[in-house]
């Protein structure tokens, strides 16, 4: 027996989610289906308004509502430090541990030329624009600790540093391959405390 093709066409739309497979999508179709219609209306919504409201910030690359963001347009945040990240919910994770007080920067991504991602696939041409018309003398680089997040850090390093500014990277209280996004507030804390230049 085959499913009506609404169930099929919903199971596949489940399926294209990052983790889902075909039996967990199957379990979200039926569950759908399951809930009143209020409730299924008010997801779609949810869904279709966090696609039409948000975007990234023009200026850091952060994920908004309102362009530019929150922390850019803050006149109480520390102009002369800048941290790099991967996503923007690694802004949300170090963001937790209200200790940092300058601003940031998302690539969207690492380089991988296993990928195919090169230099220009990432947010890097912004942040280099950025830091030629500001007062930022320190830009923390706090990719993950993993191969490719090593090897933008070390790129980013060696594009910034003749500018005369400082290029630290977080310590390594973050286990290799960790992420960011999953360290506790504690470990952020000391990894940044203890960044070094490189
Ligand atoms: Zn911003």
């Amino acid at each position: 027996m085959q499913y009506p093709e609404a169930i099929a066409k919903l199971i596949d739309s489940y399926m294209k989610l990052p983790g889902i497979g075909s039996k967990s999508a199957t379990r979200l179709a039926f569950y759908t289906i399951d809930m009143d219609e209020e409730a299924v209306q008010q997801f779609a919504d949810s869904l279709l308004r966090a696609k039409r409201d948000l975007h990234y910030c023009s200026i850091c690359g952060n994920i908004t509502d309102v362009d530019p963001c929150e922390i850019c347009r803050d006149p109480n945040r520390n102009q002369e430090q800048i941290l790099v990240v991967e996503q923007p919910k690694d802004i949300m994770a170090l963001e937790k541990m209200h200790d940092y007080q300058g601003r940031y920067h998302v690539l969207h991504g690492v380089l991988s030329p296993m990928d195919g991602k090169g230099p220009e696939d990432l947010n890097i041409a912004a942040l280099i624009k950025r830091l030629q018309k500001s007062d930022v003398n320190e830009v923390i680089v706090a990719t993950n600790a993993s191969p490719e997040g090593e090897a933008t850090a070390m790129y980013l390093a060696r594009l910034i540093k003749p500018a005369g500014i400082k290029v630290t990277r977080l310590a390594h209280g973050l286990a290799v391959g960790s992420d960011i996004e999953y360290a506790d507030e504690m470990t952020l804390q000391r990894a940044v405390e203890g960044r070094r230049e490189i």
